[in-house]
């Protein structure tokens, strides 16, 4: 199948995240005919998001409705979306830089990586066979399932808080299954934890095993301190231990760190020069929003500066 209309354009973008679609906007407003391939819905992780609390300008926005913000504002500035999952890349002696999809290949005078991250499964057994069947790692997806039902959300960090207070709206009891004995997540969202009766933390346990013959039935937790095993009875889990990176289809062609980040500076320019890195796919220490744009506006100046030296300005 064509999507790629088989011209070389100036800027692909890879991922329609907040810093893809925000490296689209720059790019298509300098008048660059810009093309972002994204292989599941425009928005990244944030669309899947419930309440965005801390974007400014938005002190109450769900996740859609701020990724379909993102994709309106990149559009009108000329951008084109197209869906297809890349599996490799590659930057070509005539300075073209190739993404090839599983739907067609596409070229382009400077390529940003912008693919973000996927949820990090738990590794654990029952994790695969009962995905989809009380194992999710959306809880605005999956939260509404598990009316009057009791759940467990695995992971200490700002996710896992954050989607255990959203899961509250539904669920019975809220489960929070930590490894250790202080959360992650950011003052205000262990405040909301502490001032809700319906929301317990298992302290210093891991998740062994998840079991359930067609559905998910209880979890079988670790304390990581006493060695104890103990039976957590619940009908969903919800897996918020961290993401990774999803740079399989970089290959050899950028450096990547031990996780498998992209090793890109501030202004997303990579050492391959004419591929830049953009939002959480980069390593980097804070994985906001706002930060994934604020890379998106910076490699937006980066491409320019690329152009300039590609037209002799
Ligand atoms: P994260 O900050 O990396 O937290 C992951 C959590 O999972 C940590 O508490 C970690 O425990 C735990 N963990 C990791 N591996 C584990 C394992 N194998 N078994 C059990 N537990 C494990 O990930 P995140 O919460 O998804 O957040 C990712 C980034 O997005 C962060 O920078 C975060 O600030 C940002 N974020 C921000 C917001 C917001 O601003 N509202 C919302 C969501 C995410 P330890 O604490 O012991 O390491």
């Amino acid at each position: 199948m064509r999507k790629g209309d088989g011209c070389v354009y100036d800027v692909i973008i890879i991922g329609a995240g907040p810093g893809g679609l925000a490296t689209a906007i720059y790019a298509g407003r300098a008048g660059r005919r810009t093309l972002v391939i994204e292989r599941e819905v425009p928005g990244g992780l944030v669309a899947t998001t419930d309440a965005i609390e801390n974007y400014p300008g938005f002190p109450e926005i769900t996740g859609a409705e701020l990724a379909e913000a993102f994709r309106e504002h990149a559009l009108r500035f000329g951008a084109e979306i197209v869906m297809d999952d890349i599996q490799s890349i590659s930057a070509e002696a005539d300075g073209t830089r190739v993404a090839v999809g599983a739907d067609d290949t596409y070229r382009a005078k400077a390529l940003v990586i912008a693919s973000g991250s996927a949820p990090r499964p738990l590794g654990v057994p029952g994790e695969d066979t009962l995905r989809g069947r009380g194992v999710s790692y959306c809880a605005t997806c999956d939260g509404a399932f598990f009316r009057d039902r009791e759940v467990a959300c695995v992971g200490g960090g700002d996710s896992a808080v954050q989607e255990a207070l959203f899961l509250t709206r539904f669920a019975s009891k809220v489960h929070i299954i930590h490894r250790r004995d202080a959360l992650r997540a950011v003052e205000v969202l262990q405040r909301r934890v502490r001032d809700h009766d319906r929301v317990e933390v298992v302290w210093d346990s891991v998740v062994e095993s998840i079991e359930g013959e067609s559905a998910v039935e209880a979890l079988m937790l670790k304390n990581v301190q006493s060695g104890d095993i103990s039976r957590l009875p619940v009908s969903g889990v919800f897996v918020y231990i961290g993401n990774d990176p999803a740079t399989g289809f970089v290959g050899d062609v950028l450096p990547l760190d031990e996780e498998g980040y992209i090793l890109a500076e501030e202004d997303g320019t990579t050492p391959v020069p004419g591929i830049f890195a953009v939002g959480d796919v980069r390593q980097k220490g804070q994985k906001q929003i706002a930060t994934a744009v604020g890379d998106g506006a910076a490699t937006g100046r980066s491409l320019e500066l690329y152009f300039d030296s590609l037209e002799g300005a």
